[in-house]
């Protein structure tokens, strides 16, 4: 059993065809699908391993093009449903000149947010080795009580918990909300990946030392990752802990980095889970996946940038 299954939002990015303008200045925009549960189920099926999602699109030509994206990927779409009422998620996106990104939404409500617990297909979320998430899908009901029920689905059949906040502020109803609903569901995963910023965020302390990173451990964890960008990232596990530096390469876009990351070390958890156990199989199964997000920031958007295997074995070795 090794299959990755991964909950929540696909939508399309629509980013500026020429760098650093704003969305107001931007002469025209390209589509870039993603969301970062999508995201993650095609980082495990582009390094050749069994990976599914589960979410709601509108069934319209965008819902329908992000779907066959899926398929086209090797991502089992089984769990996919349609909303014949509401649109696929839109996000206009931009890197200012500033280094500022901004967002522009499109969820009024969009297709994701309308997923019930009815219409989860739990045949899929059963077979999971790991069943994956972040908290765009904790905003609104009924989406929320379909991912709540979802982790309980996934769960009780025996699945780890792998859980990536991916904070996006704008979506909230404000951030005290935010805090209180990412936490809500803290304690049940089994492996939490947060970025530095998640991290000050969740704590309120601008800092990576471990006492800070600490706060948000709990003893059920097996794993947990603090994403550090250029610096690689640090991890905790009940019995050991360290930090592993990443791969030396040209940034261009870190879009999907982070998911690139998370997609490759799940994938190599559910190809030899005793690594959460043992830190020198560990730190290969980390060194990995810091390579996959380096790679992934070489290049432009997020889902042409997920390296398969051989990529990454060439940029390992070259270094
Ligand atoms: P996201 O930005 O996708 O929301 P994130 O903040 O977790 O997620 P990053 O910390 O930017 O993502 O990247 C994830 C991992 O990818 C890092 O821990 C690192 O291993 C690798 N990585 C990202 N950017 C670079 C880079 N410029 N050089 C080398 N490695 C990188």
């Amino acid at each position: 059993r090794e299959l990755v299954v991964s909950f929540g939002e696909m939508l399309i990015d629509f980013v500026p065809t020429v760098a650093g303008v704003s969305l107001a200045e931007a002469p025209a925009f390209v589509k870039a699908p993603g969301g970062a549960p999508a995201n993650v189920a095609i980082a495990v099926a582009r390094l050749g391993g069994g990976a599914a999602f589960v979410g709601k699109l509108g069934d319209d030509e965008f819902g329908r093009m992000l779907a066959a994206i899926l398929r086209d990927n090797g991502v089992d779409a089984g769990g996919v449903v349609f909303d014949s009422g509401a649109r696929t998620a839109l996000a206009f996106v931009t890197l200012r000149a500033d280094g500022e990104r901004e967002f522009m939404f499109y969820r009024n409500p969009s297709a994701d947010m309308l997923l019930t617990a009815d219409e989860l297909n739990v045949d899929v979320i059963k077979r999971a080795a790991v069943f994956h998430y972040g908290s765009i899908s904790l905003i609104a009901e009924p989406c929320r009580t379909a991912h709540l029920r979802a982790m309980k689905v996934a769960k009780e059949a025996g699945a780890l918990l792998s859980y990536d906040p991916n904070l996006r502020e704008a979506l909230w109803p404000s951030l005290e909300e935010a805090r209180t609903k990412i936490l809500s569901i803290w304690d049940q995963a089994d492996i939490v990946k947060v970025s530095e910023v998640e991290l000050e965020f969740l704590t309120g302390i601008n800092s990576v030392e471990d006492d800070v990173a600490m706060k948000l451990w709990r003893p059920t964890f097996k794993l947990m990752l603090i994403t550090l960008g250029d610096q690689g990232c640090k991890y905790y596990t009940k019995d050991f802990r360290g930090a592993v530096p990443s791969y030396k390469v040209q940034q261009v876009d870190t879009t999907g980095a982070g998911d690139a990351f998370i997609g490759s070390l799940l994938r190599k958890i559910v190809q030899d889970p005793s690594a959460l156990q043992d830190k020198k199989k560990l730190e290969a199964v980390i060194k990995f996946a810091n390579a996959c997000g380096a790679i992934t920031a070489t290049k432009k958007g997020a889902i042409p940038s997920l390296p398969k295997e051989e990529e990454v074995l060439r940029l390992m070795e070259k270094a």
